[in-house]
């Protein structure tokens, strides 16, 4: 039995994703310091409107009210006792709403970092990540979620153990890590090493890439890097809209519409297949981008120059690849690029 996702892959050049959840939910009246998975429980109204804002605005594909529904993050809220039911109806509600579009839309359901340091470096050890990851994992298979969907991940060891849960509950998969110092995950993971280090899975997933980090321009350079490996994997691209900036007290994106529009369009000639937003990504954009998608023939693939024209400069000089230490510090030192 072929998944929902695979088969839409088979049939299409691309396939758009969503947009923002933390930054639409605080639209909606959630205080920073809630767990927004609560909310599937207390307020699914508004879950279940978060969700149709994604595809009214021309998403296939959109992620579940679901990212820090882990026990070690849902502690924090004395809900750790939750994750299965939480993690149940923000997959189911999302069902619901796939299910009423009268298209097909996949529902994903979203796995975020447990907020801890794995061993050995720190003290979560492999075993607990994995008990932790799967009972996320089948809370959002019962609830119906087609595919899930890890994300915004810095270490490999947590992406590994994230997917051997997911073996456990049988669901397939899809992972980004977030490249966000000078081009590397937190945890020093280049766009290359993470194509080593997904192709050397036993439960490879679905669709691979990158979420969130700086800019979309980084995020694009991060694109090119899985793409120059050749893998023929398919890719994620899910980018900010535009650059984090701190205004009176709190984060604001400075993305246009027009500028995400501009970069579905770069990520598809770069050879993603998958093609979103992430921080900053509201409604508008994704009609946007959706638009460009549909109105912009496919392209050459980009260059490094074409993104910094079409979406603004890198952040940092390299994309942390080529011929450096480990240390993510010394990545700024060394612009080679590579080829
Ligand atoms: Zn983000």
């Amino acid at each position: 039995m072929t998944d929902a996702l695979t088969k839409m892959l088979s049939e299409r050049d691309w396939v758009m994703a969503d947009g923002a959840t933390g930054t639409n939910l605080f639209n909606m009246g959630l205080s920073s310091g809630d767990a927004p998975e609560l909310w599937n429980a207390d307020e699914p109204q508004n879950i279940k409107k978060l969700y149709s804002l994604a595809v009214d605005a021309g998403s296939d594909l959109f992620l579940t009210n679901t990212f820090g529904g882990n026990a070690s993050r849902l502690k924090l809220h004395n809900a750790e006792s939750r994750v299965r039911e939480l993690n149940r109806l923000g997959a189911a509600l999302g069902r619901e709403v796939a299910d009423a579009s009268g298209r097909t839309v996949i529902v994903a359901g979203s796995v975020g970092p447990t907020g801890e340091i794995m061993a050995p470096m720190g003290s979560l050890t492999h075993e607990l990540a994995v008990e932790m990851f799967h009972e996320q994992a089948e809370g959002l298979k019962e609830g119906g979620a087609d595919v899930l969907w890890l994300e915004t991940i810095s270490a490999p060891e947590e992406y590994k153990a994230a997917a051997e849960a997911f073996a456990l509950a049988g669901m397939p998969w899809c992972g980004t890590m977030s490249f966000d110092t000078a081009g590397r995950t937190m945890m020093g993971v280049t766009s290359a090493s993470m194509v080593d280090m997904v192709e050397a899975l036993p439960n490879p997933p679905i669709a691979f890439g990158a979420n969130c980090g700086v800019g979309a321009s980084d995020l694009m350079r991060t694109v090119l890097g899985f793409i120059a490996s050749g893998t023929e994997r398919p890719v994620i691209a899910k980018g900010n809209a535009g650059i984090p900036k701190y205004v009176d007290g709190h984060i604001h994106y400075d993305g246009t519409p027009e500028l995400m529009g501009a970069y579905a369009c770069l990520a598809r000639d770069a050879g993603a297949r998958i093609i979103g937003g992430c921080c900053g990504t509201m409604p508008e954009h994704l009609k946007a981008m959706r638009a460009a998608l549909e109105s912009t023939p496919k392209g050459p693939r980009p260059t490094l120059e074409d993104i910094a024209v079409k979406l603004g400069g890198f952040s940092s000089a390299s994309d942390g690849t080529g011929d450096q230490s480990d240390a993510p510090a010394r990545s700024r030192r060394n612009s080679r690029r590579r080829t």
